[in-house]
């Protein structure tokens, strides 16, 4: 069995022909169906894997592949492939088959990458530890009494469990992060407009984004490379041009960040968690960059602001999910309202359905002003901080989360326990730069811990150039 590094090695492993895609399409197969206790694929694109497999080897051979040659890759199931099924672990997209593929997927086949399958994930991309998708949980690999995290905790275990070499996943608030850091990965959130949402399957228009979940920084910065770019089909995708960010990284540059006070001096952060974040900062200072501590007065109106817009966008973009146009439809209606009513009842599951009853509620007319606009208006003031830390200092600092992965169950019972696991990533989807989790140490309790970089606007390439120097 081939065992992977990085994708680098891969390529090079494949031109000399100590592996094919074949084969290594082969092995995947053989060991998800191994791991399937771990729930982390929904479903396995066998026979499309296996032909791109074939295409591809023969590619090889005539020295005319593309960058991601060989790579396997799997998608979140909210992220559409033309011809293949595709249900955000819902329900109520029953039976639905894309009708074309997602940017980022076009893009991915375009270098000849192998999509493998499609990945378990929170019902909509609602939840912090997979434990809301209508197909059950997925256990993390380190300790299968834990969760993985969410929203995109199968990408991130099919990465850290080696079921395939690359996932994406997508992140309106920590999903890709959040993940990445439970289960010793690595997840980058792509500054807002970065990436295309053309294709993936709407949570919150305005903060989400689609982004890689890797082994590795180098890794990380491919992927990014390619799925990057603007597109005609998603008019918040930017027309910036795309850095080489894998280019970027062997530089030896010296940096200035600060990291929020209020982060590392929160309650409920767990005090190793704080000690990893606090060896990293004098290990950053022992290597000749300037670290500094600055206040970030809005710590406790991030989650809020962020469960208020992100409520209201869903309550909309999941209107159309109605029995009507795709997938689910009861068989219990009389008449066209009735089909709407229990189609959806039936359909969305508890987590979905608080979602959409808080955002139409934010949204509705006696409310509107009270929540949905000032919501917007405190969702500008933490962007304005944020901005003004940025231009101050490279890059802001915080744990990825206040703790470690936690035991399935913990925090079902009280949703604004399990929202403040949010508590550190939201900023970064609010404000829209990118972000990323890297590996910074083991917890006594044998689970990884995640640091937090964030960057300013388009600032990919400096961000994936400090994060390959962390060490865990
Ligand atoms: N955990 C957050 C939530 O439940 C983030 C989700 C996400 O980024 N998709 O909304």
């Amino acid at each position: 069995m081939y065992s992977f590094s990085n994708i680098k090695t891969l390529q090079a492993d494949l031109k000399t022909g100590k592996t094919n895609c074949t084969s290594l399409v082969e092995e995947a197969i053989s060991l998800i169906s191994q791991k399937k206790q771990l729930n982390a694929f929904l479903e396995v694109f066998e026979d499309s894997a296996k032909e791109l497999a074939k295409k591809t080897d023969e590619k090889i051979k005539a020295g005319t592949a593309g960058k991601l040659a060989g790579v396997i890759v799997g998608l979140k199931d909210n992220i559409c492939y033309k011809g293949h099924k595709v249900s955000a672990s819902s329900k109520i997209l029953e039976g639905f088959e894309s009708l074309y593929s997602a940017t980022v997927v076009e893009k991915l086949l375009a270098e000849d990458a192998i999509i493998i399958g499609r990945l378990n994930c929170d019902e909509f991309a609602m939840g912090s530890s997979n434990e809301n998708s209508a197909f059950g949980n997925v256990l993390n690999p380190l300790n299968e009494k834990y969760v993985p995290g969410g929203s995109s905790g199968g990408s991130a275990v099919a990465v850290a469990a080696n079921l395939c070499h690359v996932t994406l996943g997508s992140d309106t608030g920590g999903s890709i992060r959040q993940p990445a850091s439970f289960t010793g990965t690595v997840g980058l959130k792509p500054t807002y407009g970065r990436v295309s949402r053309f294709g993936l399957i709407a949570y919150a228009s305005s903060f989400d984004q689609i982004g890689p979940i890797t082994k590795s920084v180098e890794d990380c910065a491919l992927v990014l490379e390619i799925i990057s770019g603007s597109d005609k089909n998603d008019n918040t995708s930017s027309s910036q041009k795309v850095e080489n960010y894998s280019n970027e990284l062997t530089a030896d540059k010296k940096f200035k960040f600060a990291y929020l006070k209020e982060c590392v001096e929160a309650e409920g952060l767990d005090p190793e968690v704080k000690q990893a974040v606090l060896k990293q900062i004098e290990w950053l200072k022992n290597n000749g960059h300037v670290v500094e501590a600055v206040d970030f007065p809005y710590l406790e109106f991030l989650v809020p602001t962020y469960y208020v817009l992100t409520t209201a966008e869903a309550s909309s973009n999941l209107s159309r999910f109605d029995g009507i146009h795709y997938g689910y439809r009861t068989k219990n209606a009389t008449d066209l309202e009735s089909t709407y009513k229990k189609s959806r009842s039936e359909g969305f599951g508890k987590e979905v359905k608080r979602r959409i009853m808080l955002g139409t509620f934010v949204l509705s007319a006696g409310y509107y002003d009270a929540y949905y606009s000032k919501g917007q208006k405190v969702r500008r003031v933490i962007q304005e901080k944020t901005k003004e830390i940025l231009n101050n200092f490279d890059f802001i600092l915080t744990p990825s989360t206040p703790g470690t992965a936690f035991e399935f169950g913990k925090n079902s019972a009280d949703p604004i326990k399990m929202y403040l696991e949010d508590i550190f990533t939201v900023q970064a989807n609010i404000a829209g730069v990118p972000a990323i989790s890297v590996p910074c140490g083991i917890h006594s309790n044998g689970l990884p811990m995640g640091l937090q970089i964030m960057a300013n606007y388009f600032e990919e390439g400096k961000l994936l150039n400090i994060a390959s120097k962390i060490k865990s």
